[in-house]
């Protein structure tokens, strides 16, 4: 048997479409005719296949364990000890009071210990809590609680601010109105001249 090079095209091929069930297709059905349209209609005819797709995406983070992330950990940090932060990290994730979509940006922050990870792996931690049907609150805390837990450093602080579709689009109609919510553990929390320097840096 032979091996086939791989070309470019099986390199950028998308993932296989998954299946979606004729239930969840038709719970989609349901809610479409509920709203007073007519599911059977062309534009909408595959539109529950595609939102159940959708979906699968917005809450891919059920099947991981964000934790995962900072397993692989660096020793050698060469004597840094000062703030390690990453901001401006765009997020989506869905309220789970109305599954609207939650727009936000976060700012994640530690004092390392022993060890740091690689930068990119706190954006992942974020998407790992993100990507479910979330409140505000608890994504803050979640995102913080696993970095305290998992790397052990001297601080955690995370920022997160977001607008939230139930409000801006529906309900009170507020367009452009923010929600933030922080999350400031060990000497970020203790130490007063710490917890200025780190939100300072964040911008706040
Ligand atoms: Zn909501």
């Amino acid at each position: 048997m032979t091996e086939k090079t791989p070309t470019v095209g099986d390199l950028v091929r998308p993932t296989p479409k998954i299946e979606v069930p004729e239930e969840v297709q038709d719970a989609v059905r349901t809610l479409i005719r509920w709203t007073g349209d007519d599911p059977e209609r062309e534009g909408l005819i595959d539109t529950p296949r595609r939102v159940a797709r959708a979906w699968a995406e917005y809450a891919k983070g059920y099947n991981e364990d964000p934790s995962l992330h900072l397993s692989r950990t660096f020793e050698e940090v060469g004597g840094y000890d000062e703030i390690v932060l990453l901001k401006d990290i765009p997020f989506q994730s869905h309220c789970e009071h109305h599954m609207a979509p939650i727009i936000g940006k976060a700012a994640i922050a530690y004092l390392p210990g022993d060890r740091v990870v690689g930068i990119s792996k706190l954006a992942r931690v974020l998407h790992g809590f993100a990507r479910r049907l979330q409140v505000q609150e608890r994504l803050t805390r979640q995102v913080a609680d696993t970095i305290w837990e998992h790397l052990e450093p001297r601080g955690v602080a995370v920022v997160i601010e977001a607008s939230h579709a139930c409000m801006t689009a529906r309900g009170v109609n507020t367009p452009g109105v923010m929600m933030t919510t922080s999350r400031i553990i060990g000497t970020f929390r203790e130490d007063e001249r710490s917890r200025k320097e780190v939100l300072a840096l964040m911008g706040y």
